[in-house]
């Protein structure tokens, strides 16, 4: 079992990697969104999870006990964690989710390249503590990071390779919330074909 929590007194895993990393990030004030973002939010989930999702920045999330924690306390965390349990019903304890950053942007504005800058080693560490066989990136800033330059029309219908990972593109959870229930049943059918993609790639590999 190695489910992490975020800061502000959650239960984390006592991994001394892990532990160290969100020291780090606790401390961190290496950009400005430390001083006017809403709160901070390290990643939450299974380390050694063979999947883990990169999302773009923590949203603003209005009940103060559920800040800390990515992707919990919104409408589009709801969409996410819908299709995340549908395919994976062990949710955090078989996926890792996180952010390209770890504070959250002012007005839920996008991430600005210097911050993006600034927090890339979080995710690095990150990727080399939970060690994923498969990465899927939510939106364009993750996709950016990942290296990922096609729109994303076109980009959420294949699979990339990273640094030996699977990588998948797909949109982030808000932007589909824009398009009403239809676009949001399409994004589950999405994830649905994507977990099978990622069932035969980890069955070939395993
Ligand atoms: S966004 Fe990242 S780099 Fe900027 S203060 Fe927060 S943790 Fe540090």
């Amino acid at each position: 079992m190695s489910i992490v929590h975020g800061l502000d007194g959650w239960i984390f895993n006592k991994d001394p990697l892990f532990f160290d990393h969100l020291n780090r990030v606790e401390a961190c004030h290496n950009c400005g969104l430390r001083q006017t973002g809403q709160h901070q939010c390290p990643g939450l989930g299974c380390l050694g999870a063979k999947v883990m999702f990169v999302g773009e920045a923590p949203g603003r999330v209005e009940n103060p006990d559920l800040r800390g924690l990515p992707f919990v306390g919104n409408k589009s965390s709801d969409l996410l964690l819908d299709a995340i349990y549908t395919n994976w019903p062990k949710g955090y304890d078989e996926v890792y989710v996180t952010n390209v950053v770890k504070c959250n942007p002012p007005m839920n504005r996008k991430p600005e390249e210097d911050e993006i800058k600034s927090c890339t080693p979080f995710l690095w560490e990150e990727l080399r503590i939970v060690n994923p066989w498969v990465v899927v990136a939510l939106g364009r800033t993750a996709a950016n990071w990942f290296g990922v330059r096609e729109g994303l029309n076109t980009a959420k219908w294949k699979e990339y390779s990273w640094n030996g990972c699977l990588l998948f593109v797909k949109f982030h959870p808000a932007f589909i919330l824009r398009f009403g229930y239809k676009a949001q049943l399409q994004y589950l059918a999405e994830f649905r074909l994507m977990k099978k993609e990622i069932d035969m790639w980890l069955k070939r590999k395993e």
